[in-house]
């Protein structure tokens, strides 16, 4: 008899897990809080307008990286245009200089050179471990939890030539690694490579996968890629439920046998896996009685992913000219909410993606940090009207610091939609707001915390909240990994069975 599983949340963790289940004859049920598929890899419709929340790359869009192999055995990725931007990141100083960071590693150094030609021997030192990152291909086959002695020793005979160069880069951050430079752009640039805390060998990945054309971004954008993974799961004969919020997770002897939802109704399963927020998962749908020392200690005192003020305006022309992304210095700081104060602004013009906004217009989104999350959720709750002032603050704000750097941008602006830490909470339920989980840092490695919890059986864990790092191709190895780990319990095969023959139509059909 087909065993039953059931799976909280139907972000790209979920649907993942749900996949490699289904492929391996598991009979599935993801519960979903939201009324659609993806979690935080979304985009939503204004007006004329597709604001795109999430891809700005795709670990695995090209061969070069095995991950293109994984995401394959989930969707055709030969259907998809991957746009592979010339350059990362344009950043400006006061003056008006600017560097841009190109991701053809060869052109990089050499506007690097140019730019900051008193730098030479950090540049070239810079960019010598990202020639060398671009053939590191890191393993994705099977869950951690499974490898044997053998597995191991080919990980590290693999690993073997960039020991050196973890030795060197990853104990340092963005931030501190800047410090090696004595031009204060290429100061500025280094430390907003990534978040300025997360270690420096990421960042340097990101730029080695962008030069080996293996991190491109999506046509259609975020959501139309969660769509594909959700239609394959259902394809796969997966049941999705919407509006469906878990607020329980029953447990009988020490082992988890269903679920308890929002409208009190009770469904039962052999496994359960929560693909959701991990700290409601274990402190409130588990009450807390339920983890591991390794969870608890990172909910303690690890460094998450700042919240997000989230910015997007949809303006009646284009931007021919100006680069896709791009971090500009305000004329004065701004003050964003009680404790975080800003001096730059990050800008991306997604004049690259024409499915975003009508002909001749564009959509322009700006990401603003912050840690206090609390201000915004309390605002929400207790002064909606205040609430709605801060958000049209914040728009204004930012649309005369745009007017400032690009120009004309008032009279044309035709859309704007302001997403604070609150809305990001209420939608998605992420820890703090949280928009990525747990942040790589120097202190705490990329090492992933475990999949299962002390004292409590057929319960898994997958998402950011336990491969750390988070983004699409971590969680949907997770979600794989979860599969994967359910299979050898039951003693069964792993397989992987890639979509065959999938005609256009069904792939653009809505999935509820
Ligand atoms: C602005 C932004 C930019 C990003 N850029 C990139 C990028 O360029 N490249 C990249 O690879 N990654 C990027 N990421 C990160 C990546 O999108 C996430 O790490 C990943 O999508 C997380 O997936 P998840 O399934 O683990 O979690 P989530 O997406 O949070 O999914 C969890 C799901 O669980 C549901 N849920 C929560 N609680 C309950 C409950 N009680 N009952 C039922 N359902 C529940 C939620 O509604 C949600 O759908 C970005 C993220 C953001 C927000």
């Amino acid at each position: 008899m087909k065993k039953k599983v059931i799976i909280i949340g139907g972000g790209m963790a979920g649907l993942s897990a749900g996949c490699y289940l289904r492929m391996n004859g598991y009979d599935t049920d993801i519960f979903e809080m939201q009324d659609v598929p993806g979690g935080v890899c979304t985009s939503w419709q204004h007006g004329e307008y597709t604001v795109d929340f999430c891809l700005h790359w795709l670990v695995g869009s090209g061969s070069a990286n095995s991950f293109y192999d994984r995401w394959s055995e989930l969707i055709d990725m030969e259907r998809i245009r991957f746009v592979d931007h010339e350059e990362y990141a344009r950043v400006e100083d006061e003056q008006g200089r600017f560097i841009r960071l190109f991701t053809n590693v060869d052109k990089l150094e050499d506007e690097l050179l140019q730019k900051a030609p008193e730098d030479e021997a950090e540049i070239r030192r810079f960019t010598r471990a990202i020639r060398q990152l671009a053939s590191l291909d890191l393993p994705s086959e099977k869950a951690e939890e499974l490898t044997n002695l053998w597995d191991r020793m080919k990980t590290a005979w693999k690993m073997l030539p960039y020991l050196g160069l973890f030795g060197k880069y990853m104990r340092l951050s963005n931030k501190e690694y800047a410090q090696r430079f004595k031009n204060p752009l290429l100061r500025k640039a280094i430390t907003n490579l990534f978040e300025p805390e997360m270690t420096l060998v990421f960042s340097m990945m990101t730029l080695a996968w962008m030069h080996t054309k293996s991190a491109g971004y999506p046509i259609g954008g975020s959501m139309r890629f969660a769509l594909k993974v959700a239609h394959r799961y259902q394809r796969l004969g997966g049941r999705i439920h919407f509006h469906s919020r878990v607020d329980k997770i029953l447990v009988e002897d020490g082992q988890a046998v269903g679920i308890q939802l929002a409208d009190g109704s009770q469904h039962f399963a052999d496994y359960v896996i929560s693909a959701a927020d991990g700290h409601s998962t274990i402190f409130k749908m588990l009450e807390g009685k339920y983890s591991n020392p390794e969870l608890l200690k990172a909910f303690e005192s690890r460094p998450t992913f700042p919240a997000l003020v989230f910015v997007a305006i949809g303006v009646g022309r284009t931007f021919e000219g100006e680069p896709h992304s791009l971090l500009f210095p305000l004329c004065a700081p701004v003050q964003v909410d009680s404790q975080t104060a800003v001096n730059d602004l990050y800008l991306r013009i997604h004049n690259f993606d024409p499915s975003l906004a009508p002909k001749g217009k564009t959509l322009l989104t700006v990401m603003i940090e912050t840690y206090n999350y609390q201000f915004w959720q309390t605002l929400y709750e207790e002064s909606p009207e205040q609430y709605r002032a801060e958000k049209e603050r914040i728009a204004e704000t930012v649309i005369h610091a745009l007017e400032h750097r690009l120009g004309n941008i008032q009279a044309h602006v035709e859309m704007t939609d302001v997403a604070t830490p609150a809305t990001f909470i209420h939608y998605t339920n992420n820890w703090k707001g949280s928009f990525e989980g747990w942040l790589i840092t120097p202190e705490n490695g990329m090492q992933q915390l475990p999949h299962q919890l002390d004292g409590l059986d057929n319960f898994y864990l997958c998402g950011h909240w336990v491969a750390v790092g988070g983004g699409l191709p971590t969680v949907l190895l997770s979600g794989r990994d979860v599969a994967q780990l359910i299979c050898h319990k039951d003693g069964q095969p792993f397989i992987v069975t890639p979509p065959a023959g999938v005609e256009e139509h069904e792939k653009s059909q809505l999935i509820y």
